[in-house]
């Protein structure tokens, strides 16, 4: 079950995960009769802290827009617009030069990112260089020119043996001319620490998972792209990872649905919460949580349901 879809916006943060799509995480009342379901960016959230999940996917807690997560966004667009050029313009230069108007998507699709820069023209000429130097630094990984992927930011989807509905953007599918597939995510950011790596592989063995579901077929490679530091990360999975990721991901949704059931969304102090949107709501950091929408107490269709 795929489907080529435009992403919204705000679409790929970066350093801190966000909203993917704004989407319902249930489909209780689906007349596809699915349990429910999960991104990758969810099951991450509550996977980083049950508190942080809640405030996003029940909560909905407005996150004002950042700098590293907007450059993301922007980078994917020209990333995902460069190969709708004949491959011989596919260069540094091009994309640089499609950095203008990959901003003025951002600001039609979200108006609020413009507030990012209230000061100084330059700051704002400033963030598009940047952008430009995460651009500059692709070319150092790979030639697009050589490159003519399958699909991009394709929409991905599957439904589990156990009514769980797995969901996601895969930012670029590459098929080789036998077949063989390989995943592809641009990461804006730098690698991280080896005891990080384990969390952005997750993202990459869940879009395995649902591709293999989906397609009957097992991606033979997982690619990380990091931008932030001109970085590879590869990683060839096998059944018995994905098989286990399943099951990883099914506990995950297991204890969301205890976690709605019983109203106790733990937070979980990390280094991560330094790029958490919700501090002044956590009990960590002497913050008061909002009551609990009343919806999600009479257990409507957009919340995990028992
Ligand atoms: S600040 Fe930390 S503990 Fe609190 S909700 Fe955010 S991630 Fe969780």
């Amino acid at each position: 079950m795929e489907q080529r879809r435009k992403r919204e916006l705000p679409s790929r943060p970066v350093e801190n995960p966000g909203p993917d799509n704004g989407a319902p995480e249930r489909r209780g009342s689906d007349p596809s009769g699915t349990l429910g379901s999960l991104s990758p960016s969810r099951a991450g959230d509550f996977r980083t802290c049950p508190l942080l999940y809640r405030f996003r996917t029940i909560d909905r807690l407005p996150e004002p827009p950042s700098p590293a997560a907007v450059r993301g966004t922007l980078v994917h667009k020209v990333l995902e617009d460069l190969f709708d050029l004949p491959p011989d313009q596919r260069t540094p230069d091009r994309a640089a030069g499609m950095v203008e108007a990959a901003w003025q998507h951002v600001l039609a699709v979200e108006p609020g990112a413009a507030a990012m820069f209230p000061d100084a023209v330059s700051e704002l000429t400033g963030w598009l260089d940047s952008c430009r130097a995460v651009l500059a630094r692709y070319f150092t990984l790979e030639d697009p020119r050589r490159l003519e992927p399958a699909e991009r930011e394709l929409y991905v989807e599957t439904v589990l043996d156990n009514g769980l509905l797995l969901r996601g953007f895969v930012d670029r599918l590459d098929v080789a001319s036998d077949g063989a597939v390989r995943v592809v995510d641009y990461k804006t950011g730098r690698s991280p620490h080896e005891a990080f790596e384990a969390k952005a592989m997750f993202q990459m063995r869940f879009y395995a998972l649902v591709i293999w579901r989906a397609r009957g077929v097992l991606p033979a490679v997982l690619r990380l792209i990091y931008l932030g530091n001109g970085e590879m990360v590869s990683y060839q999975p096998d059944e018995r990872d994905l098989l286990a990721t399943e099951r990883l991901v099914s506990a995950v949704w297991e204890a969301i649905r205890r976690a709605t059931e019983s109203g106790d969304w733990r937070p979980r102090r990390s280094r991560l919460c330094e790029w958490c949107s919700f501090q002044a709501y956590c009990p960590e950091f002497g913050g008061t949580p909002p009551p609990l929408p009343s919806a999600t107490l009479s257990a409507s269709p957009d919340v995990p349901a028992g």
